[in-house]
């Protein structure tokens, strides 16, 4: 039997009970910046203005004019439970608010020395309360403005672990402004104001049009690359913008979604984003979005995280579809081509998802809007094309593409060898389809690199070797996806030497090379034999081959899936079968590859998301000519 005596059970003072919540919900400066501006816009401010200290451990100051609080509630609003914004529990399932735990101003004056200054519309004079470690002083009056200043200082300074774990002031600042940004993008029409020491980081006017205030966090960069999209299905709505694949990010922070005005993570929705983008990017590199979701509360839960961060949906499966298709759309709708940026155009307006229709805070005074979302807010030249059409006549080809303008060519570069006889021949018309084999060229060549040519808006300056390879990719991908990849086998098996790890990481994927056309087996020790390999790849060694392959799994490691490292395969392939810079092209390879360009369902970028081709429109044109 254990000796050990355990103390009585006894209940927990309040004061403690507060400091675990704290630990919850306060993490660091930032949480406490992150409730403060929340509780602010849940109380109709319009104006906000933060400004912190030493990354927010000597002072967080928020001011707002919001609602202010009552003289007789202002003990209860740093009481723990304590809260304006719920009634009963069902009201869990109905807030419009950002808070409603009424847990943040109690923790918050728990483990620091805070200050309240507040006054509403009809009270003459201001009151003022301390709370220092959690012991409340009286309320005093004084002078104040409407609205409410909460000042927090010496944040945890009376629980000297959770002091230990913050970081360097300049750490904490960042996560501060990360929080501001958060809120300040999801609420446009609020001015709002973040000082930094003495220094004014941002100084941001409520926003007319959502884009703005995206490009004043963001810049030109973004905020002229930003696709705008509306769908609304049943009584979901998604809307706002993805930004250009030419433009992306080596980590998905850039995302930014927001569920009826407040800022979420949802790792299905980024799966669902990087879907959408498949073939768009280069691996390792991740979109950017800023998009709201407006879900009818009840079809939510965010109470399920301390800081309302995560968010459980009731169907999120549906919500996840209606994001893929969404932006699939939006992108078969425009054109991706990245246009030359010889001016810059202001963005065109987009009116920021209007605030407490149906999502955002009842409380928060939004902008009547009800704007126009399908805007393409770029800089957008050329018309858009409609890529949910089958396939039109060719654009590019001014003239001697009549005769060939047949969609049932193919898109290999390898002409020889009698594996891929008519299979991937990206030039079948040379080989009997009638054509003058001194047809005129549809696009002018330049430097065996480029090639240029009219197009009824201007002038499009084509990558041989990015288009060529997009036609390959797309072409292969779907010969894989049908299982009808050519390959060629090799009369005697070729023995290929690697290290020996190496050899054993190829070896676990012989099923998924097996699709690709490539058959290798183990033949001891690091040599793996090579069988057989795609068609397309005719004019490389087995060897070199196969060590590419390795590069690509052996770099994607154990974070790539299976769909990704066939993709990544994919683009390998192709970049090895296509074109190369420098390659001199003969009329009739041009032509054959503008119309490929026509076929493609995105020939606006190579596999590895580089842009194919550049837009320079007529009025760009004039304009750099001064002719208007
Ligand atoms: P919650 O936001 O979850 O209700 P808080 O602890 O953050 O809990 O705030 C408690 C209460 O204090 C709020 O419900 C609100 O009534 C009041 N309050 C807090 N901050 C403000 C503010 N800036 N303006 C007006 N009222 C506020
Ligand atoms: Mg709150």
């Amino acid at each position: 039997m254990s000796q050990l005596q355990l103390n009585p059970i006894r209940q927990l003072s309040a004061s403690v009970i507060n400091k675990i919540a704290a630990g919850e919900v306060i993490e660091r400066p930032a949480s406490v910046v992150k409730e403060l501006l929340e509780n602010s816009v849940d109380a109709g401010a319009t104006r906000i203005e933060l400004t912190i200290e030493q990354g927010g451990t000597e002072l967080i100051r928020v001011t707002d004019n919001g609602s202010g609080i009552p003289q007789e509630q202002l003990p209860l609003a740093v009481t723990s439970h304590a809260t304006s914004k719920i009634v009963d529990a069902d009201d869990l399932f109905q807030v419009a608010t950002m808070g409603f735990r009424g847990e943040a101003l109690a923790s918050i004056a728990e483990v620091s020395q805070t200050t309240i200054r507040t006054r509403t519309a009809v009270q003459d004079c201001g009151f003022e309360m301390l709370i220092n470690g959690g012991h409340r002083e009286p309320a005093q009056p004084c002078g104040c403005p409407q609205g409410t200043t909460i000042e927090v200082r010496q944040l945890f300074y009376n629980t000297p672990v959770r002091q230990k774990f913050m970081k360097t002031a300049q750490t904490e600042r960042g996560h501060i402004i990360e929080a501001f940004t958060r809120i300040a993008l999801a609420h446009p029409e609020i001015q709002m104001t973040c000082v930094n020491g003495s220094k004014t980081t941002y100084n941001l006017p409520a926003a007319e049009v959502w884009a703005d205030r995206i490009g004043a966090f963001f810049g030109p960069e973004i905020s002229s690359n930003l696709i705008a999209l509306d769908n609304a299905h049943g009584e979901i709505r998604i809307r706002g913008f993805v930004v250009d694949p030419a433009v992306s990010r080596a980590n998905n922070r850039m995302q930014y979604l927001f569920l009826n005005g407040r800022y979420i993570r949802d790792r299905s929705l980024q799966h669902a984003l990087s879907e959408a983008y498949r073939g768009l990017l280069m691996t390792g590199r991740y979109p950017a979005c800023f998009l709201t979701l407006e879900i009818p509360f009840e079809l939510v839960d965010v109470n399920v995280h301390p800081a309302k961060l995560e968010v459980r949906f009731q169907n999120g499966g549906q919500i996840y579809s209606q994001l893929l298709s969404t932006v699939r759309d939006r992108f078969l709708s425009t054109d991706l081509t990245a246009h030359a940026q010889l001016s810059k155009k202001p963005v065109e307006p987009f009116r920021p998802f209007p605030l407490g229709t149906s999502g955002g805070p009842s409380m928060s005074p939004g902008p009547s809007s009800q704007g126009n979302q399908e805007t393409i807010a770029f800089n957008n030249a050329a018309p858009a094309f409609d890529w949910t059409q089958a396939p039109r006549q060719p654009q590019l080809a001014g003239h001697g593409v009549a005769a060939n303008g047949s969609t049932e060519i193919d898109g290999g570069f390898s002409n020889a060898g009698p594996g891929d006889q008519g299979v991937l021949n990206p030039y079948p018309e040379t080989i009997g389809t009638g054509v003058a084999p001194s047809q005129t060229p549809t696009a002018l060549q330049v430097h065996n690199t480029y090639l240029v040519s009219e197009t009824p808006e201007g002038m499009i300056v084509i990558d041989q070797h990015a288009l060529h390879e997009r036609v390959i990719y797309e072409q292969i991908r779907g010969k894989v996806v049908d299982g009808k990849l050519e390959s060629q086998r090799l009369l005697v098996p070729e023995p290929v030497s690697l290290p020996p790890a190496e050899a054993a990481a190829v070896l676990e994927q012989t099923e998924l090379l097996e699709q690709l056309g490539i058959s290798i087996s183990p033949f001891g020790g690091g040599t793996v034999l090579v069988s057989s390999y795609p068609a397309m790849l005719n004019k490389q060694n087995p060897a070199e081959m196969l060590r590419s392959v390795v590069d690509q799994i052996v770099e994607g490691g154990k974070t790539l899936d299976q769909r990704d490292l066939v993709d990544e395969l994919l683009h390998m392939i192709s970049c090895k079968a296509a074109v190369k810079a420098g390659d001199r092209l003969s009329p009739e390879e041009i032509t054959a590859l503008l119309e490929h360009r026509e076929l493609c369902q995105d020939a606006h970028h190579c596999p590895h998301g580089r842009p194919t081709s550049l837009v320079f429109s007529r009025d760009e044109l004039d304009r750099r000519f001064k002719r208007i």
